[in-house]
């Protein structure tokens, strides 16, 4: 099963190519302070049932969506730095790009 990344317009998917361009994939944190700032962060309505939208088991993030510094480096790999929260490209885009049109 592909997963595609959660944010608001966003459709990457978790795909060979997809990582073979750089990009990662992250679950949202098990601990529960740190998975409520990502969900404030993404801040995507359930269409259903109007309410704040509640991450699935499944649910996951692009690497688009951190900053440079909130990764650590091992070697080849990449890993989220503790503490990190998704701040770039979330639906302040949409927003952004509605004032153009
Ligand atoms: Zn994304």
């Amino acid at each position: 099963m592909t997963r595609s990344c959660s944010a608001v317009g966003c459709s990457t998917r978790d795909t060979m190519l997809s990582r073979e361009r750089g990009l990662s994939f992250h679950q949202f944190p098990t601990d529960t302070i740190q998975r409520s700032k990502w969900i404030r962060a993404v801040n995507r309505v359930d269409p259903r049932s109007k309410k704040i939208w509640i991450p699935g088991p499944g649910a996951i993030l692009c690497s688009k969506h951190f900053q440079e510094s909130d990764f650590e480096s091992y070697g080849i790999r990449r890993k989220l730095k503790k503490g990190a929260v998704p701040s770039v490209s979330l639906y302040k885009v949409l927003k952004s790009s509605c004032k153009q049109s």
